[in-house]
């Protein structure tokens, strides 16, 4: 088993120098904290052994890992820094919210910050929560059975909000429960295919969008998200 884990840091360390050589990296609190997440403890067993190619991977109920280099966007255009308090929509294997974590609440110390990550899966809230606690993550990332369309009002407002499901347009919620000075990152567009990356922020009363370029998601389901049952 050491060893494995000694391969699994070599593999993990030349995929993300890979992501930083195609320039999907540039934040170096991100780069650190995917050097340090254990990608393959938010596997089922089966596709450990894939966990640093750089594709998405099912984790069951129709759903996947996003692919390394779309977690490297994400975090990069999120702008994150340490003592953030984060909302992601869609919580999945819980190995998103677990690299933002690293940069917003490191296991080092320093100042915490945290992470709510959302999730309308029971069964994947259920594998999301063992994932993190494995990896050590469970103090830094709550991972709640909810409707994220709505956002997740308890603890709003957020300095960045980050969804990763495909939503047909920008959840109203959301801009309402983002900070004044906030950033949220969503993907907007049809269902399965044209989808774009959105960076939004807040100016006053102003919602300012930025295009990232196309990507591919699975829909956004919930209140303001897509009539699906898949
Ligand atoms: N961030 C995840 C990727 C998950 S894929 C990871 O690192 O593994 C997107 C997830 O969004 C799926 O698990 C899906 O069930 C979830 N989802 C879809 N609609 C949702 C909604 N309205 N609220 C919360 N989660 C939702």
């Amino acid at each position: 088993m050491i060893n494995r884990n000694r391969s699994f840091k070599e593999e993990r360390e030349q995929a993300v120098e890979r992501l930083v050589g195609m320039g999907y990296l540039r934040s170096r609190e991100v780069i650190r904290a995917m050097k340090m997440v254990p990608r393959e403890e938010f596997l089922p067993e089966s596709l450990r052994k894939r966990a640093y190619v750089d594709t998405p991977l099912s984790i069951g109920y129709g759903q996947t890992i996003s692919a390394l280099h779309m977690v490297a966007m994400m975090a990069d255009a999120l702008n994150l820094e340490t003592g953030q308090i984060i909302l992601e929509v869609g919580c999945g294997s819980g190995y998103h919210a677990a690299v933002i974590a690293e940069v917003v609440a490191p296991k080092s110390g320093g100042r915490q910050g945290h992470v709510y990550s959302i999730e309308i899966v029971p069964g994947l809230v259920h594998f999301a929560r063992e994932n993190l606690r494995r990896a050590g993550y469970e103090e830094q990332v709550t991972a709640i059975l909810g409707d994220g369309s709505l956002g997740y009002f308890d603890q709003a407002p957020y300095d960045r909000i980050l969804v990763a499901a495909a939503s047909p347009g920008i959840p109203s919620p959301l801009i309402e429960q983002l900070k004044g000075d906030g950033i949220l990152v969503i993907p907007v567009g049809n269902l399965y295919l044209f989808q774009e990356l959105l960076r939004v922020r807040k100016e006053g009363e102003k919602v300012i969008r930025e295009g990232l370029g196309g990507v591919a998601f699975v829909p956004l389901r919930g209140k303001h998200g897509w009539k699906t049952t898949r």
